[in-house]
């Protein structure tokens, strides 16, 4: 039986790497698969921070995840980087290829956005998949514990809010304690992530949302 497997974990936590190792695996095998993407910072790529790269299909808002899996057959599998930045309608087109098409879908993907919410693409991910992993190896707060939340920072500052679109935005993963106390301990000035500037404009709707609480 195909499943939907959905990985999870903060930026920095090796959801890149692992998605590239499971399909330089099955390709080593012989089986044929496809590889998606969305916003990476590379551009169509699954691009890892300790130097991987493959290029991958890119998911724009109004591709049919389920139709271009099903012109792709005979394929096994599909590798889904990024997923937190698909829709939800795509999410569950990506349920529907592992039903009907039999494909087995690996989705990889962060669950919340700079401003502690979950993106819509990962809440549905959690809803439909037949299995949820949490990344072996989380990333790590400056304090030393484990990282859940991803901060965005500005001129050397925490934001948890704003609509306007900054290429040059960073971001650093922090500890829920310090993430809630905005203390960037001596990583301030130094980011450690750098993300593509539309993540921004993407969540406007959960920015307005803190605004309002
Ligand atoms: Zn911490």
């Amino acid at each position: 039986m195909a499943e939907l497997t959905f990985f999870s974990g903060t930026m920095d936590s090796g959801k890149s790497t692992l998605a590239l190792q499971l399909d330089f695996t099955l390709r080593s095998r012989g089986v044929e698969g496809r590889r998606y993407t969305k916003l990476d910072r590379n551009g169509d790529v699954i691009s890892s921070r300790i130097g991987l790269a493959e290029r991958a299909y890119p998911v724009p808002e109004d591709l049919d995840l389920f139709e271009d899996l099903a012109s792709s057959v005979p394929i096994s599998y599909a590798i889904c980087d990024e997923a937190q930045f698909y829709t939800e309608v795509q999410i569950d087109q990506l349920a529907l290829a592992v039903d009907v098409l039999g494909i087995d879908v690996y989705a990889f993907g962060i669950l919340t956005d700079f401003t502690g919410r979950m993106f819509p693409g990962a809440k549905r991910l959690l809803e439909v998949a037949d299995r949820r992993n949490e990344l072996p190896v989380p990333a790590r707060c400056w304090c030393g514990a484990k990282a859940t939340h991803n901060a965005r920072v500005e001129r050397g500052q925490m934001v948890t809010s704003g609509t306007v679109v900054d290429p040059a935005a960073t971001y650093h993963v922090l500890c829920r304690h310090h993430y809630r106390t905005r203390d960037l301990g001596k990583d301030a000035g130094s980011p450690t992530l750098e993300v593509h500037g539309t993540l921004t404009a993407l969540h406007s709707s959960s920015e307005q949302q803190v605004q309002r609480t």
